[in-house]
């Protein structure tokens, strides 16, 4: 071990368990590349007064768990904590908005928060997301929720459920908000709490504490305030999911953590990862881009997090069919052995056979357990006597039998045979 650990609230990645973050990033995105959702990657950090705007002042990831540095210019930048506010910065900078709406991306990458590690809860974590940015229209919610399912189900999640809600518009909203304030106002209620309930009532709704649950029982909800726009908009939303044959349940106390959502708010959770059961939400913000100064452009989106659904897919025993990478592996004894199955394997490579080679000339014991650990179907082994036939065996791993083929004949048999 060296002297140094990764940082508090993180790990790494590491072969094999890699590859399953890799398929879980893939799954997610392959339903998005199919649906006209372009690829868009920005910084790692950010201006941040883009997340004081465009999450909000009075939010979690805001006050606490941002990790705000300056440069060695003065710049006051903050590392991403989430990525709208970042994708709708660039859409907006690039003016992808005047050549056609809506303009639909999809991420991939880290984010950085300052929070109290556990399971499922990390300081640095991994988001898939998706944006479709400058259109209202409820087809287009119904499409993001379809996609989302569509990847979870094609990773073999079965115990997710979604929650969906509509957090009503600057009509409606005001509205409830002040109803719901005077409702907070007569409950037994901490100092910090009662501060949030004036600046942001909603998000006591989302308080995790069971005493607070207790008393938000009776509080008002959203859905019998909603403006008949908003009625109607959600209502169109859930036929169109249902009829795709998506399940849901209605979740009238569902708020999100971040200030800039309206209508249409979802979260996909999952029930065997305890506490930390979000694996992913979204929804609509059709104020945020005037938020950070630029027009109305109504939009929404979804983040999906990769660890958070890598513990789902174990919490429910899944084991993703990720193929082994090494379908050959090449043991040369000798120097000249090693010279001819380099070029070999080479050119095995080339021609799109996944293969690798013994290095560090060990002898053949070694060697083998190398071709073992490589999950390779086949092993390639060139001895000096081969060397003098002009042949090298070529051992199957799984039934054990081995047969001499001719140093030429190694690409076209493999070929054959791995075909
Ligand atoms: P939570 O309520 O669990 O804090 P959130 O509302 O802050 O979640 P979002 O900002 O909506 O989460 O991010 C979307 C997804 O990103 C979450 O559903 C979750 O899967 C993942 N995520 C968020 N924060 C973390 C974290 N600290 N560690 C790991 N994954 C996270
Ligand atoms: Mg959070």
């Amino acid at each position: 071990m060296s002297t140094f650990k990764a940082p508090k609230g993180t790990y790494d990645l590491l072969p094999p368990d890699s590859a399953k973050y890799l398929a879980v990033r893939e799954a997610i995105a392959a339903p998005l590349r199919n649906s006209g959702y372009g690829y868009i990657e920005t910084p790692g950090f950010e201006n941040v007064e883009l997340f004081a705007r465009g999450v909000g002042e009075s939010t979690d990831i805001v006050t606490k768990e941002m990790y705000v540095f300056e440069t060695k210019g003065g710049d006051r930048l903050a590392l991403r904590p989430e990525t709208t506010a970042p994708v709708l910065r660039a859409v907006l900078e690039a003016n992808l908005h005047k050549a056609g709406l809506p303009v639909k991306v999809w991420y991939s990458g880290s984010q950085y928060r300052y929070e109290r590690p556990q399971k499922g809860r990390y300081r640095h974590f991994s988001q898939v997301g998706a944006e479709a940015i400058g259109a209202e229209d409820p087809a287009l919610d119904a499409e993001l929720i379809i996609l989302a399912d569509q990847s979870y189900r094609a990773l073999g999640l079965q115990n997710f459920r979604i929650l969906l809600n509509s957090l009503g518009d600057q009509e409606c909203r005001p509205v409830y908000r002040a109803a719901l304030q005077d409702f907070l106002r007569g409950l037994d209620l901490d100092e910090e709490t009662l501060r949030r309930a004036e600046i942001n009532p909603l998000r006591v709704l989302d308080d995790k504490r069971p005493d607070v649950q207790k008393q938000l029982t009776d509080a008002p909800l959203l859905r019998d305030y909603l403006c008949d726009a908003c009625k109607a908009y959600h209502e169109e939303v859930r036929e169109l999911i249902t009829a795709a044959g998506v399940v849901f349940e209605d979740d009238p106390k569902l708020v999100r953590g971040l200030d800039y959502y309206t209508r249409t708010t979802f979260e996909f959770v999952h029930d065997g990862l305890g506490s930390q059961s979000a694996v992913g939400g979204g929804g609509r913000y059709d104020g945020l881009s005037e938020m950070i100064g630029g027009p109305a452009l109504p939009s929404v989106g979804w983040a999906l997090g990769v660890d958070r659904t890598v513990l789902a897919l174990e919490a429910e025993g899944i084991e993703l069919d990720i193929p082994s990478t090494t379908s050959v592996f090449a043991v040369p004894l000798g120097e000249e052995a090693r010279r001819i199955l380099f070029a070999k394997v080479t050119e095995l490579r080339k021609n799109g056979v996944a293969a690798d080679f013994s290095y560090g000339g060990k002898g053949l014991k070694a060697a083998m357990k190398g071709a073992n650990r490589s999950g390779a179907r086949y092993a390639l082994i060139l001895g000096e006597r081969d060397l003098a036939e002009g042949v090298v065996q070529l051992k199957d791993m799984e039934s054990g039998e081995q047969t001499a083929i001719g140093v030429n004949e190694i690409v076209a048999e493999l070929e054959s045979r791995l075909g």
